[in-house]
């Protein structure tokens, strides 16, 4: 079996023996960008290439990116647990033209790479293209079709609208028609029943996109109009974590070498055995692809500089790693703390190509372990509330949705939750109603100590460090920002 570190080597190989300057993966914390919190996208690092602020080092670059998607526009957290392909951190393997080579040798180099280098099956593969835009008064762009037709016969190549198939960086700016690579990971016996009865359903489960490759040859101007670009760009962006999956024969991201050493440490350490279930009752392997999928997120966020904390991309941390505590002490029976004891094994797995992270392990454990005691205490009172409740007419009220939020730190989608599996509803106006008040409050309080876990609106405070002796939540302390 081809290993993942093989398979990601193979990528930066090919594409350095075709000129391409290999980089490093920027930090998934976004230090430079107050529009974006985290990464999110191979391109994000080189934005300023393509809008002009900055000469890239080389006209051709390719990389392994560290991209998080839970926040803004690009939020797969629901995902995570319930399919075999989103995660929440992964890595986005990428090549780049700045102004240099365009559509036909991004086409190409691409297909060379699949199925000549990787030796994917070429009668797997589907391509979608942009089918045009009335409102943009744009074509459907043939000149891709033609190009992938030179490879893959035509009812193989589909054609699909703005909303799959054309890239925007935001409002304005460079923008494209993309196309997209999916591969078919039904069974043989389930392809040769339907084969020649119908076209691939692309949004079968077995189905899955595994490599955009973006033709940006637009200007968005500020008046919405699209101007072509004297300088065209390449930008691609292919799963590592996907691609594993199709190269070493699975039909989960879960059960390749990304994240079969984590899932074996969790069995080891719940006693659970994992099944690769996807059905909704299987509460203990949705619960492990969970843990395995937010503990990669937290420890390489961690090791990039963002603590867990109340505000802003620490919240973001704080929220990723409490969902994971929440799902092992529900669904696998654990009170004591888990994620810790599994940083090392991530450690280990990354330790070559993101050293960051084992360079400060043991940091890093502390510190999560920390995070864990405090929430694992706080979810124990709040559960033992909820256990004592009253509930009428099967409806959680809004203001003990309140109290649970405001003194024992479950955020609303926590009650939500627990709320669900009881089949309660919950007042969410009540809620909304007690959270405003409360608001209105606390905007008379000059600075306070905050609770476990209050969303705080954006710019209302500001961290300034932590207490001496902990690191628990609890004991953060912040000042108000006037
Ligand atoms: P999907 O439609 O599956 O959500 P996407 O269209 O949002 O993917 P892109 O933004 O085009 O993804 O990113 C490029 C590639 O990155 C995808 O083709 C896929 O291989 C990979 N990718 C995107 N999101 C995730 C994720 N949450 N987990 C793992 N890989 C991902
Ligand atoms: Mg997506
Ligand atoms: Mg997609
Ligand atoms: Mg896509």
């Amino acid at each position: 079996m081809k290993t993942a570190k093989a398979i990601r080597q193979e990528f930066l190989d090919f594409f350095e023996s075709k000129g391409h300057q290999i980089v490093a993966s920027a930090p998934v914390v976004n230090q430079n960008d107050p529009t974006l919190m985290f990464i999110n996208s191979g391109m994000a690092q080189f934005k300023d290439y393509f809008l002009g602020n900055q000469e890239s080092p080389s006209p051709r670059i390719a990389d392994t990116q560290k991209c998080l998607r839970v926040s803004g526009k690009h939020n797969d957290l629901e995902d995570v647990g319930r399919d075999s392909y989103h995660q929440t951190l992964f890595e986005m393997l990428g090549n780049w033209s700045f102004g240099d080579y365009f559509k036909q040798e991004a086409i190409d180099w691409a297909w060379e790479l699949l199925t000549e280098r990787y030796g994917i099956d070429p009668e797997r593969l589907y391509i979608t293209v942009f089918a045009g835009d009335e409102a943009d008064n744009l074509p459907a762009d043939e000149e891709a079709e033609k190009m992938w037709e030179k490879w893959v016969p035509k009812d193989r190549i589909l054609r699909f609208d703005r909303k799959d198939n054309f890239w925007e960086m935001g409002d304005q700016g460079p923008c494209g028609p993309c196309a997209e690579i999916h591969i078919d990971l039904r069974s043989e016996e389930e392809r040769a029943a339907k084969d020649g009865k119908e076209l691939v359903n692309m949004d079968d489960p077995m189905v899955i996109e595994i490599w955009n490759l973006v033709f940006m040859q637009f200007n968005r101007m500020a008046d919405g109009k699209l101007v072509p670009l004297k300088n065209k760009h390449i930008d691609t962006g292919m799963g590592l974590e996907r691609l594993c999956m199709v190269l070493q024969n699975k039909t989960s991201n879960y059960t390749t070498d990304l994240f079969s050493p984590i899932i074996e440490k969790i069995e080891a350490l719940s006693g659970f055995e994992y099944k690769d279930d996807y059905s909704p009752k299987a509460l203990s392997d949705i619960a492990m692809r969970v843990i395995a999928d937010h503990v990669r997120a937290v420890a390489l966020v961690i090791a990039d500089g963002q603590l867990p904390s109340n505000t802003g991309a620490g919240y973001v941390v704080r929220r990723v790693l409490r969902r994971a505590v929440r799902y092992y002490f529900s669904f696998l029976n654990r009170q004591d703390p888990m994620i810790h004891l599994l940083v090392p094994v991530v450690s280990e797995m990354f330790k070559e190509v993101f050293p960051e992270l084992a360079a400060q392990e043991d940091f890093i454990c502390k510190m999560v372990k920390s995070e864990e005691e405090a929430f694992l205490r706080t979810l124990a009172n709040g559960l033992k509330r909820i256990e004592q409740l009253e509930v009428k007419n099967n409806e959680l009220p809004g203001e003990t949705a309140f109290e649970l939020f405001d003194t024992f730190g479950f955020p609303i989608d926590l009650s939500l939750l627990i709320a669900k599996e009881k089949g309660w509803t919950v007042d969410l106006k009540g809620f909304e109603a007690a959270l405003a008040e409360q608001k209105k409050r606390s905007q008379a309080d000059a600075a306070k100590d905050v609770a476990d876990w209050v969303i705080l609106e954006e710019g209302q405070t500001d961290f300034v460090g932590y207490e001496k002796d902990s690191c628990q939540s609890r004991l953060l302390k912040y000042r108000k920002v006037v």
